[in-house]
């Protein structure tokens, strides 16, 4: 049991909160202020509200100290950047709300900046954009402004800043180093610690997740002088400092962790459990720790005995007031309170906890688990163990009799691609699409109507069935080579399976934001999976009876269904990825014997499900690819399998690619304005290869002049032979009236290049 000391229970800390909200008031407030429906009095007063309230519930369930500036109207990276006042020349740099979202948003003629993935999650930040001869300044005390609003509230919090160094290195320079981009913006931040001192603040929490990663020697200087900057700079009134490093061990960096001069360390024991160890023998003496026990990246209940023993470790070397118990990071990639789920099965709902269940797991550990909590604990965890729902003998008794060959076409793409000409005929420069069609204003009421049960099962289907007719129509009309069914059947091309998929489990408001007021459900992997019947073929098969043209299979690959779902944390993510591979095996081959003779397999999260570190990717990859191969493996030669991945660093795994064995990829390019393509050039990729050629992201339609180039630039990289035409994605977030344009002068760019002779 934890001794109280002082008659005080440990503290219980907390990196940040679900900003979205219970019922997702954050998006509804900010699309209502962007559609004017609202405005900015209002926009403020609500989400002032919002983080009240927050602070609250984080209180009542124990939260110490609740964490103040996790907050954000858009993003928390553009409140560090706007903060600082790295505001692009193209954008207007008075600290206005409409200036700070037009940088998250873009404006007519100016793009926002670019969002990118945060680490390894789902959500998305945009990257700061640092220019030469910036002037910093402090734009926005948005932090001070927050910290005072719950103060006026009686409720004294810790602060939250992105760390200089993260918040530079994340970002682009242009025209100019990452260095002189620090020297310019310490300043602010000494200025805001400064502030928060004299308002009185006794900590704040500086995230510096860099410190994960692999880091040049010139990461690590910055590290140094950094901190040695604010260290020299230090008042006896400043806040005390947490350093606070997540999804990713501190491992090699965890001298350097120690030596910047805070007082206090956060360290991920769930994704850097290698961390504790070393971390309690080489902590100076005074300084505190964080420890981060709970997982703050997905949804199980902890392991309540196993936390404590960590914890009685750490207590038995540094004592109880040096120490604090924490989620392993913000909460902010969980959802936000279980209670609401009153359709999930009850077993599984008594196996989970939600971020306000994870506020009350610290509680407890920082309190001392009382022996009737702790019994509960142990069988609730014995339970999912061993629980019907969790373990199917059918689908260990499959994966213990995958076979080598399992994994390998029977020929090699040499041989597999005349055979597929024979009856699919393709010219040169073949023409597809990614898969998605635009889901219409109609489909997606629709869709609603059906779930609050005023639409028919019947009238839903047919207007599908319409949809596809119309697709198959127009693509049939613009002469595109390889056609698609256009998805509408899918809301989102993961919970689509997830839905099918047993082991899978939906949640009604496991909502986790993505980005700004975007926010995603994701799907639960708790057991073995397994599929009960066709998913797809029902679909596919459909409009391949309306033409004579191939219609290409569409599904989601094994890795992304795992990385975009909260996955079983009880077996290695390798053996979840190889069930999800075999039941989509099944499907391919379904898909297959109802005559289906493309068949796309996506894998757009392949490269962000990679280890942080680049060192333990040979053994991610290995698994992933193979992963890949034995849900495509089971078809025949004459079966064309195609994949799409789109992001565009490609060069550090251009071989693993290669290994997928795909006959067909599809990448994003257009943005890039193919510089990617240097990474598969010369043979480095031995396949066929579609290189986006007209970017979906944005509503400008492409030329046909426009794309003939593109296509000319690739032919400088890659063998005519094997280019494939498509755009950068699917269109499902386009309108029509965009992409009856587009894809008609993506086809006439295509047989421009043909007719050159
Ligand atoms: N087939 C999917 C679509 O077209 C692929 C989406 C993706 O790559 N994210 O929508
Ligand atoms: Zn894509």
């Amino acid at each position: 049991m934890v001794a109280k000391s002082h008659g005080s229970f440990m503290k219980v800390g907390n990196l940040g909160f679900p900003r979205i909200g219970a019922k997702r008031e954050l998006k509804w407030a900010l699309e209502g202020y962007w559609q004017g429906k609202i405005d900015e009095n209002e926009l403020r007063s609500r989400t002032a509200s919002l983080r009240l309230k927050h602070w609250r519930l984080q209180q009542e369930h124990g939260v110490t100290c609740p964490p103040s500036n996790d907050f954000s109207l858009y993003d928390h990276v553009l409140d560090a950047a706007w903060m600082v006042g790295a505001i692009p020349e193209r954008f207007n740099p008075e600290p206005s709300l409409s200036n700070y979202f037009a940088m998250a948003r873009g404006l007519k003629e100016q793009p926002p900046l670019e969002m990118t993935k945060w680490f390894d999650t789902n959500y998305h930040y945009l990257v700061p954009e640092f220019e030469a001869g910036m002037r910093y300044s402090l734009t926005d005390p948005k932090v001070l402004n927050e910290f005072k609003e719950a103060l006026a509230q009686g409720i004294h919090t810790r602060p939250v800043l992105l760390g200089p160094v993260t918040l530079v290195w994340l970002g682009r320079h242009i025209k100019v180093e990452p260095e002189d981009v620090l020297a310019g913006i310490l300043p602010v931040y000494v200025q805001v610690l400064d502030s928060l001192g004299e308002l009185g603040a006794q900590w704040v929490q500086m995230d510096e997740p860099l410190l994960g990663l692999e880091l040049s020697p010139r990461q690590v200087e910055s590290f140094r002088q950094s901190y040695a900057y604010l260290a020299q700079h230090r008042k006896p009134h400043w806040p005390r400092c947490l350093l606070a490093n997540y999804f990713s061990p501190l491992r090699e960096n965890l001298g350097l962790a120690l030596e910047l001069g805070c007082q206090g360390l956060h360290l991920d024991l769930v994704r850097g459990a290698e961390d504790f160890e070393p971390a309690l023998a080489e902590v100076p003496s005074g300084m505190v720790l964080s420890l981060g026990l709970v997982d703050g990246r997905n949804v199980w209940r902890t392991d309540l005995a196993k936390a404590q023993a960590l914890l009685e470790k750490a207590q038995a070397r540094l004592g109880t007031d040096l120490l604090e118990v924490a989620p392993s990071c913000s909460l902010l990639y969980v959802p936000y309170d279980l209670r609401l789920e009153t359709q999930l099965d009850p077993r599984l709902k008594s196996w989970l906890a939600f971020s306000v269940q994870k506020l009350d797991e610290l509680t407890l550990l920082a309190q001392g688990i009382p022996p009737e909590v702790r019994a509960e604990s142990q069988r609730s965890l014995e339970e999912r163990r061993n629980s019907p729902v969790v373990q199917n003998p059918e689908v260990r008794r499959r994966l213990a009799q995958i076979r080598p060959e399992d994994y390998q076409r029977r020929s090699p793409f040499d041989k597999r691609w005349p055979r597929q000409q024979e009856h699919l005929r393709l010219p040169t420069f073949p023409t597809t699409t990614i898969g998605s069609f635009p889901q219409t204003a109609e489909l997606r009421l629709a869709r609603a109507a059906l779930r609050e049960k005023r639409l028919s099962e019947e009238a839903y289907q047919s207007l599908l069935r319409e949809q596809i007719a119309q697709a198959i129509d127009f693509q049939e009309e613009i002469e595109l080579d390889v056609l698609v069914h256009g998805e509408p059947e899918r809301s989102d091309m993961v919970e689509y399976f997830a839905e099918q998929l047993e082991g899978f489990a939906i949640t009604q408001h496991g909502w986790v934001q993505s980005y700004g007021s975007r926010a995603v459900k994701p799907p639960i992997i708790y057991g073995d999976v397994h599929r009960s019947a066709p998913m797809t073929v029902h679909w596919i098969g459909y409009a391949q009876s309306l033409t004579s043209k191939p219609v290409k299979g569409m599904l989601t690959g094994p890795l992304t269904l795992m990385k975009w779902s909260f996955v079983r944390d009880d077996q290695p993510l390798q053996d979840t990825c190889t069930q999800i591979a075999l039941a989509l095996r099944d499907e391919v081959k379904d898909l297959e014997a109802a005559g289906i003779r493309v068949i796309q397999v996506d894998e757009p999260a392949l490269r962000e499900a990679a280890p942080l570190r680049p060192k333990d990717w040979p053994e991610y990859f290995d698994w992933a690819v193979k992963c890949f191969r034995l849900a495509t493996s089971g078809v025949a030669d004459a079966t064309q399998i195609h994949s799409h991945m789109c992001y565009s660093d490609f060069n550090s795994i251009i071989s693993y690619i290669a290994a997928m064995d795909a006959d067909v990829i599809s990448i994003e390019a257009a943005r890039s304005q193919m510089e990617l393509l240097e990474a598969f050039g010369e043979g480095r990729y031995p396949n066929h290869i579609g290189p986006g050629v007209y970017d979906i992201h944005s509503p400008r339609i492409p030329s046909v002049e426009e794309i003939i180039q593109l296509l000319k630039k690739i032919e400088r990289y890659i063998p005519l032979e094997k280019i494939w035409v498509n755009p950068d994605c699917g269109l499902k977030t386009r309108s029509w009236a965009e992409v009856r344009v587009a894809l008609k002068n993506m086809v006439l760019a295509a047989q421009a290049m043909r007719a050159r002779g």
